[in-house]
């Protein structure tokens, strides 16, 4: 055995150490997201240039111009969209696959959609790989939801639309919840929580953020 590989585990659980402290001192406190994020290492869901920095509590760039979110984000985001063990969960805007591989460990099933073909085939590869058999990724617009699947108990939508998209707010069961971004993209943002009751839809703000666009229609990629 030489000495480097043990160094390297070393600085590498160090620095996964700091990744789970950072997220606490954010707020991310509920043990399930925090043992949900200790499981899923968000290492293969960073490529390239970038991958020295996926312990940091930062967004970063992945293919097709677009970002995964910051951890502590992610973090609060699953906490507000309060999941449990029984649970459907859609998220729109599959990304890197990091969300939705949060998700798998707290809810029964994700279905994670997004517009770049690409994106969906390199996450659902990875999620082969990593053994999350409960994630479906399936390429499409978000924006109309997955009606095929619906209703479900919750919807996240990890990218900001003005306005909660119409289908989505249709495809939530009574009780169940929405988290999401809305404003307009570059400008301020707020991250909020839509909980469907019997009588109707409670809207609730929770902090600014900052995302990428949700876009209409598929990418060309
Ligand atoms: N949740 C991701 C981060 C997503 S970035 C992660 O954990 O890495 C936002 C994603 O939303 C981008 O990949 C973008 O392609 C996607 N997106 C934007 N508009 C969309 C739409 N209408 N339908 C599906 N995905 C969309």
């Amino acid at each position: 055995m030489t000495e480097q590989p043990e160094e390297e585990g070393e600085d590498l659980a160090e620095r996964k150490m700091r990744f789970l402290f950072a997220l606490r001192s954010k707020g991310v406190t509920e043990a399930r997201v925090l043992s949900a994020m200790e499981a899923v290492d968000r290492g293969p869901f960073v490529r390239g240039l970038f991958a020295e920095r996926a312990y940091e509590d930062m967004p970063l760039p992945i293919a097709c111009g677009q970002t995964i979110s910051q951890p502590s984000i992610v973090g609060l985001m699953t906490q507000a969209l309060a999941v449990g063990p029984r649970d459907t969960v859609l998220e729109i805007g599959t990304g890197s696959g990091y969300q939705a591989a949060v998700l798998s460990q707290i809810a029964r099933r994700v279905y994670t959609i997004d517009r770049h073909r690409r994106l969906v085939r390199e996450a659902s590869a990875l999620f082969d790989r990593l053994g999350l058999p409960n994630i479906v990724a399936i390429a499409g617009d978000g924006t109309r939801g997955l009606p095929d699947q619906a209703p479900f108990d919750r919807i996240i939508v990890t990218a900001a639309a003005e306005d909660p998209p119409g289908p989505l707010l249709s495809q939530l069961k009574i009780g169940g919840i929405m988290v999401l971004p809305v404003g307009q993209s570059d400008t301020v943002q707020s991250l909020i929580r839509v909980t469907r009751t019997e009588t109707g839809l409670n809207y609730e703000e929770l902090r600014p953020v900052r995302f990428v666009p949700l876009v209409e229609g598929m990418a060309s990629d």
